[in-house]
């Protein structure tokens, strides 16, 4: 199949062609884990995850790579500000090993949860200090580096094509603009910082030819991608908050060392919002998955309103939303049950049809949207073992659990207005209507038992 992909730095689709024949090898900024990974951080894996699903399905091997950021991430992605991981650890009292270790676990769980893939290496910033370090001392010895009280920076002016990502050629004049405490001792507004010299209080901290220190988030990426994929890799993911000042550095210090690009594709899944603003720990306007699940949605509820939307297109969060999720993820389950236990083998020509449209849409850029659209469709023929049979294969890229028939714990609301209607029609003594209502119930996958005073609704 020939995947098509957006690329941010071509800015248009492009047809995947990779380093290496039959094999994708690809990067994805992952968590800092300082504090719980929020529903917008969980859009960004779960658009990780359609990409490797998707890669996959299409037959290729996957070598997927994602960091956890353990140290070195300040409070603003501009070197700006504390080391996030500092700072929780002066608020709660415990150290940040404690911290990441504790965050670590539950972001793990919390994908596990989703039917989020974990990439084949994860990989924790603090058991790669030596490569960052051997990484940033090569850019100084290239003359890309250099020192000022604080740290060790990046020369940008050294790199022409700086800005080219996100196409911001007066990126200086921003940053500069930006901020009321521009360092005096950079040499460009937009130099970034490679390694810091640690105060003393600074918790994490280790030996580097310029004293107790430690290393800037974004030399991270770029010595952890090199390490596991080699010099030149296929997709590097991210948010489309990374794309103005993480990526840039990225690909600053990666091409600065190895005098080539890394990365052939770069793809950026656009914002999860609340009324109209990034969903961001420092709004206040984040959820987590269990204050999901309090509210009573599941895993795959949110997997299934997020994969209603194009992952370039913002995605509005609202209860409103998850409701309809719910309710469609719920039907969907009831009628794949009813396939699931039915004798009929279906139409191969429209199963076949179905297949080969939901390929096609999951190709162009991931069109997820459309594949459940496709999917829809194909659910609107009678049941039948075979449409349940292409469902699962479609769920290779979904994701959704679609062969758990016993999910849904409470009776939809379409269901229990059905089963009214025909309790209705049984007083009445409309035996047609009764039966006709009963059938219909079948297909949607309840059985009806009737008793003196009422019925009672079962999962088939
Ligand atoms: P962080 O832990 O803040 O570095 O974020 C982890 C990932 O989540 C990054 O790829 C971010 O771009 C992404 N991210 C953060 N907030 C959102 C949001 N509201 N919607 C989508 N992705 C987000
Ligand atoms: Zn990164």
């Amino acid at each position: 199949m020939n995947l098509t992909v957006y690329n941010t730095l071509t800015r248009r689709k492009q047809k995947l062609k990779t380093v290496h024949p039959g094999e994708v090898r690809m990067y994805s900024c992952g968590p800092t884990v300082y504090s719980r990974a929020h529903m917008g951080n969980m859009r960004a894996y779960l658009f990780m995850d359609t990409l490797r699903r998707v890669v996959t399905f299409d037959g290729y091997k996957l070598i997927g790579v994602m960091n956890i950021t353990d140290v070195g991430h300040l409070t603003s992605d501009a070197d700006d500000g504390e080391d996030k991981m500092q700072k929780a650890a002066e608020k709660t009292g415990k150290s940040p090993w404690e911290i990441a270790e504790h965050f670590t676990s539950l972001f793990l769980a919390d994908i596990d949860k989703l039917n989020i893939g974990r990439p084949e290496i994860i990989a924790k910033a603090t058991d790669h200090i030596e490569d960052m370090l051997e990484f940033v001392e090569a850019l100084v010895e290239k003359g890309y580096g250099y020192e000022t009280s604080d740290g060790i920076y990046f020369d940008i002016s050294k790199f022409p094509s700086y800005g080219k990502l996100s196409g911001n050629a007066r990126l200086n004049d921003n940053i500069a603009g930006a901020r009321v405490d521009v360092n005096e001792e950079k040499r460009n507004p937009a130099d970034f910082a490679l390694w810091k010299k640690a105060p003393k209080e600074h918790i994490m901290q280790w030996d580097s030819p310029w004293g107790r220190s430690y290393p800037g988030w974004h030399i991270e990426c770029s010595a952890m991608s090199r390490k596991y994929l080699g010099d030149t890799f296929d997709i590097h993911t991210g948010g489309v908050d990374h794309i103005p000042i993480h990526h840039e550095n990225e690909i600053a210090q990666s091409e600065a060392l190895l005098g080539h690009p890394a990365v052939s594709y770069w793809m950026h899944v656009e914002f999860m919002q609340v009324d109209g603003r990034k969903m961001s720990k420092s709004l206040g306007n984040t959820y987590t998955l269990d204050e999901l699940a309090q509210r009573g949605y599941s895993p795959m509820d949110f997997r299934y309103f997020c994969l209603n939307t194009h992952y370039r297109k913002k995605l509005n969060f609202t209860f409103e939303g998850m409701d309809s999720a719910k309710i469609a993820y719920s039907r969907l389950l009831s009628l794949l049950c009813a396939c699931k236990n039915s004798s009929e083998k279906g139409d191969p020509e429209i199963i076949g049809e179905f297949k080969k449209k939901f390929t096609e849409a999951v190709n162009d850029d991931l069109n997820i949207p459309l594949g459940m659209g496709a999917l829809w469709t194909l659910l609107k023929n009678p049941p039948s073992r075979g449409i349940y049979d292409a469902a699962i294969w479609a769920d290779a890229v979904l994701g959704l659990s679609l062969d758990k028939c016993e999910v849904a714990e409470d009776i939809p609301d379409d269901i229990k207005s059905l089963a009214e209607e025909r309790w209705a029609a049984r007083l009445a003594k409309d035996w047609a209507k009764s039966d006709a209502l009963r059938n219909q119930l079948a297909s949607l996958g309840w059985a009806v038992k009737d008793g003196k005073e009422g019925y009672e609704l079962k999962k088939l």
